[in-house]
């Protein structure tokens, strides 16, 4: 019990410096060191190169955007949601490789033998890093539609859509019941696609990485992924914007016109806007202002961020409620008595 308590309190102090570290360490998350300096070298040339973008590439260094109270409250919720993560919420992280354990002794149940010639193992490999990164685009992509989608999800959302300016930090600015959301459907895709390789192929298989993450998603982030969340307009033109999600592409996400409204919803590849009707390529500079609307003014308040998405979705879950069964009601009454 000491010992427990112990490891609780040194977790507890060491939490708020875990996005620190993941700058140094984690090539998983947008705004590693590598992903910073390829994103900073990228809004120069857009400011030597592009001159209609060139004053966005100066916003970078304008102090609203880091220190405005819309930035300040940023920080706030990264560091929240690490000492969240790693403490009282840890035990609501599913574990991709139990995941991945179970899905592989279920196909061995069903009379699958994994097995890999080593002269497959190579490409094998490669078709692993390849579905890995593609279904869990596709599932990022889908937890996000959904949440746009149903509003007792959207008012949680919302959080990482009142940022008023967006900097870096923006991109882990969610609430923590969306955190665990995606964490869950992530540690599922991953578990299952896992689970399937090694179920056919054994456990021999290596997934292609670099700075500890998938080659792509590496390769994806090195070209602008932490511009995503800034105020530097980076496009890659409208033939490469079918198939991947620019910077722009995503700032046009954010933005507060409505024609803008739940467009481009994709990680990296734009194909699922495409099936489901929401891709959207800018013509030019387009963003005005980030927000949604009126509504953004309230989320200034951590209580707001907080704790309205609660309020909010249980209010619409209670009506929803009351709904149907005033529905079931009215339908008894009607119901003929025989
Ligand atoms: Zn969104
Ligand atoms: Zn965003």
């Amino acid at each position: 019990m000491y010992e427990w308590v112990q490891h609780q309190l040194t977790l507890l102090i060491a939490s708020p410096l875990y996005p620190v570290w993941k700058i140094f360490n984690d090539g998983g998350t947008r705004f590693f060191w590598v992903y910073i300096l390829t994103g900073l070298a990228l809004s120069g040339l857009i400011y030597w190169r592009d001159r209609t973008a060139a004053p966005t590439a100066r916003m970078l260094f304008n102090r609203e955007i880091w220190t405005s109270v819309s930035a300040q409250n940023d920080y706030f919720v990264v560091f929240i949601s690490a000492v969240l993560r790693l403490t009282i919420l840890s035990w609501a992280f599913l574990n991709h490789k139990a995941i991945a354990a179970w899905v592989a002794s279920f196909l061995v149940w069903l009379g699958v033998e994994g097995q890999v010639n080593d002269g497959w193992a190579v490409s094998l490999g490669l078709l692993l890093t390849v579905t890995l990164f593609v279904v869990d685009d596709f599932i990022k992509f889908f937890g996000h539609w959904m949440m746009h989608q149903i509003p007792e999800f959207w008012e949680f959302h919302k959080v990482h859509h009142s940022a008023e300016h967006l900097n870096f930090a923006t991109a882990e600015r969610i609430h923590p019941a969306e955190v665990i959301f995606t964490s869950f459907l992530g540690a599922l895709s991953i578990g299952l696609v896992n689970g399937v390789f090694i179920g056919f192929f054994g456990n021999t298989l290596t997934v292609e990485t670099v700075f500890g993450a998938n080659v792509f998603l590496v390769l994806f982030n090195i070209f602008g992924g932490v511009l995503r969340h800034s105020p530097v307009w980076l496009s890659f033109g409208p033939t490469l914007e079918r198939y991947f999600i620019s910077p722009a592409m995503h700032q046009i996400h954010h933005s507060e016109k409505v024609e803008h409204f739940d467009k481009n919803m994709g990680g990296a590849l734009a194909i699922w806007d495409r099936m489901f009707g929401t891709h959207y390529i800018p013509d030019g500079l387009e963003v005005d202002k980030f927000g949604i609307g009126e509504e953004t003014r309230d989320f200034r308040s951590l209580g707001v961020i907080y704790l309205r998405p609660f309020t909010r979705s249980h209010e619409m879950v209670k009506n929803r409620l009351a709904v149907f069964l005033g529905k079931a009601d009215a339908r008894d009454k009607q119901s003929p008595v025989i």
